[in-house]
């Protein structure tokens, strides 16, 4: 059995928005699509680690931006590589719009919009499955929607450029102590410095596990 078909299938990416109380949070997905066309209905899957999981178990609203190819990387930055938990992740950032269900959606680099409310819920372990019927959609942009692949390759800073680290790990330890080993995370950059990484190990930044990272110095 060879792991690496899962890397064949293809992807879209999105900022998935909600709003509990008077907080407004979004996070990254990969994991929107369209089950069923009447009604018009979505499934989204979302790591349970991510507080905007937590805010659609509780309101059962969100919205879905679908990121085109024109977006600039601070917008992956802004959404997927910090917490709502630790951050107000709007703050300083004013391309959005509230939507009739009262979510923002996001206005610059994405091209359509989808509001949802969840009809169901599926425990997956690690994520909740969102089965959702849309509720209200726009069509915003004309550039074409981003795939992951697309992201990987002209979006997200190359190994060398600067971005990823400042992001994710401030100053590169790669770059700052040879000697040490370091263990990068391949979905964002992330670097942990340590000998062995623990089996365990989940990305602070993108929540993605000890298996997404490869070892670059050591
Ligand atoms: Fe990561």
């Amino acid at each position: 059995m060879d792991a690496k078909a899962m890397n064949c299938l293809t992807y879209g990416l999105f900022v998935l928005t909600a709003r509990r109380g008077e907080k407004d949070n979004g996070c990254i997905v990969n994991t929107v699509q369209q089950v069923t066309a009447q009604p018009n209905r979505i499934g989204v899957a979302v790591n349970k680690l991510n507080f905007t999981h937590d805010m659609i178990m509780d309101t059962g609203v969100f919205n879905v931006s679908i990121i085109s190819e024109s977006a600039e990387f601070s917008l992956f930055q802004r959404f997927g590589f910090q917490s709502g938990r630790d951050v107000d992740k709007f703050d300083g950032f004013s391309d959005w719009k509230v939507a009739d269900n009262g979510v923002r959606y996001i206005t610059a680099g994405d091209n359509a919009y989808l509001c949802a409310k969840v009809v169901q819920t599926l425990d997956l372990g690690t994520h909740t499955l969102f089965v959702a019927d849309v509720t209200e959609m726009e069509v915003i942009g004309q550039e074409p929607s981003v795939t992951y692949g697309y992201y990987h390759a002209h979006i997200k800073p190359q190994p060398g450029q600067s971005a990823a680290g400042e992001s994710a790990a401030g100053e590169s330890a790669a770059e700052s102590d040879g000697k040490k080993t370091v263990w990068r995370c391949k979905i964002c950059g992330y670097e942990y410095v340590g000998e062995e990484l623990p089996e365990d190990y989940i990305c602070p930044v993108c929540k993605h596990p000890a298996s997404d990272f490869e070892k670059v110095v050591g």
